[in-house]
């Protein structure tokens, strides 16, 4: 059985020493997330996922969602108990608006416990995420009646949410999309169509789902420019808001996939279903992308949490294991064999994937600063950096953290040989649940498209500028400084990669734009890159101040892996710039029918 241990120490040092929570006083909710406050938040979101969510993983996956000939879906034995300690604790209301059930403390935190119930239960924790991306729209781009409506009980939990954008003919070109939706007297509208692989579309958790959806009204213009967004219950509400009548929205079938068997992965069939336009007619893409943003750190964190749980295991077995001896003689000759973690290639490995968890971490709680300083701070030109880097790096967090905590899911499976393989170790679990993360929500190469084609040229490329000078600014102030000196030369030589590559997409992207589609996978590694670099330099400063002999191990943890990236990952920059300067002719001078 695999087991699972909240990193916290890792997170309160990432929160207060690293990203210094306590100096934004200035964003609402910070001023009541206290320390006090944090580490509780902290405690009771471990308890949670090790306590309730972990103990279902295993056996989630191996019983997976039942559907039931009437249409209903019986999600795994466990799964309700566990989704109401989740909904009772508050958990999925954290970050959101008081006025509407919320508890109006940081995102930052949000982010944070998000990574523990992922790594303890990612099937059970897309009900309540996806729950909270489809409030944030609603909250959004709504009208005053939908939000008091649907948020409270969705924040509460009492009702889940879901995205409704896939057709059977249509998943990244969503231009394609046919559901139709008829106007009706009283304002509101039919809902008809199909639309298929819809996460949670259909369970047994609550007492009502509340589908978003996308549809075209009758007479909009083709393409993405006639959408529009649509709330769509399954039980209708009567006056008092409480669910009554069956909505003519169904689930035809579910899907038998590869992983995330605790998540029901739903057809979902609109036969005249009634719903309420949310924002403005044509305008759906714009208000789905609230949603679709916010789940898109929510998948970027999925690949650094299926990562963080696999290593977890792998460094626990590799302890144990005996196998072999060290090339430099027994380390332990009282024993039959040595542990794994002797050998060198073991130790890379485990390394490998230390290395870009502690710094993926830091990554995605970075980004949740930067939304919320963009949504929260009172200073105009705070927002306006922040916005602009929270836009340039949601692709980024999307892409590499779900391609690398893929490949690292794989590699810690490698730690434990044929046993990994072998279902009741969990590994192969974390390796098929991982990989729907690089998938949807766009997938990665949509994800580096967006980076390279919207994101990078937006406002005259204002927010890699910010990006390259916060770096240049942070290097320049520790230029001086002896200890970090090991990471700072790496990190400039990454940074000069990036500059170059940037530079080479404006002079050569623009006229022969396949140059940007054959660049844009490379590019948007090559971003991720620096930027777990600037990550474990901002780590390393922190460690580096830090003597407390109290957490000497921890601190000297931190050292070595920090070392390790700047050596060992960090170079993999030049390998990207060189593949993106050879621009795309190789590529595409294939003719189609020879492939
Ligand atoms: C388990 C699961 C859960 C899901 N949950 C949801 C959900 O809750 N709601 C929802 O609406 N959808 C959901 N999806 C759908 C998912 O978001 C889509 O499958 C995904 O966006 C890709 O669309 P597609 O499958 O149609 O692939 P396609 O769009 O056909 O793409 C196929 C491949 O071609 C690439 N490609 C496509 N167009 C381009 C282009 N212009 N340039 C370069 N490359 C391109 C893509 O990157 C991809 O690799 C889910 C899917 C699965 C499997």
């Amino acid at each position: 059985m695999p087991s699972y241990q909240a990193p916290v120490a890792d997170v309160l040092f990432l929160l207060n020493d690293v990203l210094r929570m306590q100096d934004h006083d200035d964003l609402a909710g910070y001023a009541e997330a206290s320390p006090d406050i944090v580490v509780a938040v902290l405690d009771e979101a471990a308890k949670l996922a090790g306590q309730q969510l972990q103990p279902v993983n295993l056996s989630g996956d191996q019983e997976g969602c039942r559907r039931a000939a009437d249409g209903s879906v019986q999600t795994p034995k466990g799964f309700k108990a566990a989704y109401d300690a989740y909904a009772e604790g508050g958990w999925i209301g954290l970050a959101f608006d008081p006025a509407y059930g919320g508890q109006g403390l940081p995102y930052l935190l949000a982010a944070a416990v998000s990574e523990f119930f992922i790594s303890a239960n990612m099937s059970l924790s897309m009900y309540p995420g996806l729950t909270a991306g489809a409030a944030a729209a609603l909250l959004t781009h709504g009208s005053e009646e939908l939000k008091r409506l649907y948020a409270p009980k969705m924040l509460e939990g009492r009702w889940t949410g879901t995205m409704n954008l896939t057709e059977p003919h249509c998943g990244t070109d969503l231009g394609l999309l046919k559901t139709r939706a008829t106007r009706r007297d009283d304002g509101s509208f039919s809902l008809t169509g199909q639309k298929i692989f819809i996460s949670a579309g259909e369970h047994d958790l609550t007492e009502n789902i509340v589908h978003l959806v996308l549809a075209r009204i009758e007479g909009a213009p083709a393409g993405v420019k006639g959408i529009s967004l649509f709330v769509a219950p399954k039980f209708l509400l009567d006056a008092a808001g409480n669910p009554s009548e069956k909505n003519a929205v169904s689930c035809g079938s579910i899907e038998h996939k590869m992983g995330i068997h605790g998540n029901s992965t739903c057809v979902m069939n609109y036969d005249g279903a009634q719903g309420w336009l949310v924002g403005e007619e044509n305008r759906g893409l714009n208000a789905m992308f609230v949603m679709m943003n916010e789940a898109r750190l929510m998948v970027g964190v999925q690949g650094l949490a299926q990562s963080e749980v696999a290593y977890q295991n792998a460094a626990s077995y590799a302890r144990e294991r005996l196998q072999g001896r060290a090339l430099t003689g027994a380390k332990s000759p009282e024993k039959p064999a040595d542990s794994l973690l002797v050998h060198p290639d073991i130790r890379r490995i485990l390394l490998e994937i230390r290395a870009f968890n502690e710094a993926g971490r830091a990554f995605a709680l970075w980004l949740a600063l930067q939304s919320d300083i963009a949504h929260r701070s009172p200073d105009a030109k705070a927002r306006e950096k922040a916005a602009d880097l929270l836009g340039l790096m949601t692709p980024v967090l999307k892409g590499v953290l779900t391609d690398r905590g893929f490949d690292n899911c794989v590699k810690a499976q490698q730690v434990f040989g044929g046993h990994g393989y072998i279902v009741e170790w969990g590994m192969e679990q974390f390796v098929r649940d991982a990989r729907i993360a690089q998938i949807y929500e766009g997938a990665n190469g949509i994800q580096a498209l967006d980076l390279v084609g919207r994101k990078l040229p937006a406002n005259g490329g204002r927010a890699i500028t910010a990006f390259l000078t916060e770096v240049g600014a942070f290097l320049k102030a520790n230029d001086g400084d002896e200890a970090l000196k090991p990471l700072l030369g790496p990190l400039s030589a990454s940074l000069g990669h990036l500059q170059k590559a940037t530079l080479w997409l404006m002079q050569n992207a623009l006229a022969a734009p396949d140059n940007a589609g054959a660049a844009a996978t490379d590019y948007m590694h090559l971003l991720g890159l620096t930027a777990l670099g600037y990550m474990w330099a901002k780590i390393a400063k922190a460690a580096f101040a830090d003597a407390d002999p109290a957490r000497a191990d921890f601190l000297q943890a931190k050292r070595a892996c920090a070392l390790f990236h700047a050596e060992r990952i960090l170079p993999e920059t030049a390998l990207r710039l060189a593949r993106i300067q050879t621009g795309a002719g190789v590529t595409m001078s294939l003719p189609a029918e020879l492939f």
